[in-house]
């Protein structure tokens, strides 16, 4: 009997792999969740949701783009969301790629770029972070060809942490032809302090050919719900919807999202918050003797090379993502979690 056979591109394309589990939730720092309690108010409000969830949700994500556009100022044709950015890149390489186009991306970066992109068949093109894991956006510009349709920037840099600048953004938009789309991954803009990073709405207001991606997945704690969005003008972002599933957006992970956008406020304490443990993270680890790139997201980068994978395995049992022959990222969680991982970061120090 022969079984049905995927695509052949699919051979090389792995499977993505999540940050592993750790013994209890609290000391799971590979996946860059939010370490705080969902709120309440924003709970009480998915769960009435629950209440009808034999009905489908609404098919337009009205009250979710009615919020969004409320907040930044944009009409709700501005607006394309899906289960999780991730699900919206995909959406967004599919509506713009084909076997023979070229996707440029910095490497490295984000696990889901290579999947996503080579999932459409187009041609993948990394170019290498600096030696500051920082993106080398001249480099990148250089690597556009005629067959560009696509360049992800991811500011700030997962796994890596540094942004890219406002100001190398603009001089990078302004070289790369308006044909090409340029995506600004801003996963966790929420947690940027450095007043000359790039602004993805800013480029957007400058520039057709951006499209901003956000999540409801870090800053705002709803990782489990699946929430992101990309921001764009009005063609770009119908094109993104309509290579969306239709009803991604279910009326609990709506109503959650709305209400978490009402309760910004108390979720932007929760972030100074994060972003403090941060502080305190990488002083912490730079008294402790470790090289660091400079951070401005939820996590840490432990530039580990060839032994990144002893290193995750020794900080049990604190999860942390490392990946082979590069690095290790490390999420900033809770205070108390924090300190159990900086002891093993620091005995590790002791031993090698
Ligand atoms: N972009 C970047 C840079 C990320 O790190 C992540 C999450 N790891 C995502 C997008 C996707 O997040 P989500 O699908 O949960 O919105």
């Amino acid at each position: 009997m022969t079984s049905p056979r995927a695509r052949r591109a699919l051979d090389e394309i792995p499977v993505y792999r999540p940050g592993k589990a750790a013994a209890s939730e609290d000391h799971k720092l590979s996946s860059n969740e939010n370490p705080y309690d969902p709120l309440p108010g924003v709970m009480e409000r998915a769960a009435v949701e629950l209440g009808r969830i034999n009905r489908y949700p609404d098919a337009g994500t009205t009250a979710l783009y009615a919020a969004l556009s409320a907040k930044l100022g944009l009409s709700p044709d501005h607006f394309a969301a899906s289960t999780g950015s991730v699900a919206v890149l995909y959406a967004l390489l599919n509506a713009h790629l084909e076997a023979g186009d070229e996707v440029v991306y910095a490497w490295r970066s984000f696990e889901a770029y290579p999947i996503a992109a080579d999932l459409t068949g187009a041609t993948t093109v990394r170019v290498p972070l600096r030696t500051d894991a920082t993106h080398d956006l001249d480099a990148m510009a250089a690597a556009v060809t005629d067959r560009t349709r696509v360049v992800l920037v991811c500011t700030p840099n997962n796994p890596t942490g540094p942004v890219v600048k406002a100001a190398d953004l603009d001089r990078f938009l302004a070289t790369v032809p308006e044909r090409v789309l340029v995506v600004v991954d801003e996963a966790y803009v929420e947690f940027v302090r450095d007043a000359d990073a790039a602004d993805g709405l800013a480029a957007l207001a400058a520039h057709d050919n951006v499209v901003v991606l956000r999540t409801f997945s870090k800053a705002y704690g709803l990782a489990g719900l699946r929430v992101g969005y990309a921001i764009a003008r009005p063609p770009v972002a119908e094109a993104i919807r309509k290579a969306t599933p239709p009803f991604a957006i279910t009326d609990l992970s709506q109503a959650a999202a709305v209400a978490s956008l009402e309760a910004e406020a108390e979720l932007a304490e929760r972030v100074e918050a994060i972003v403090q443990e941060r502080h305190a993270m990488v002083a912490a680890l730079r008294d402790q003797g470790w090289e660091l790139p400079e951070t401005q997201a939820n996590f840490v980068w432990l530039p580990l090379g060839d032994d990144a994978m002893d290193f995750a395995a020794w900080c049990d049992p604190v999860s942390v993502r490392p990946f082979a022959g590069d690095g290790v990222r490390v999420s900033v969680g809770s205070p108390a979690v924090n300190a159990v991982f900086l002891d093993r970061a620091a005995a590790w120090r002791k031993e090698h």
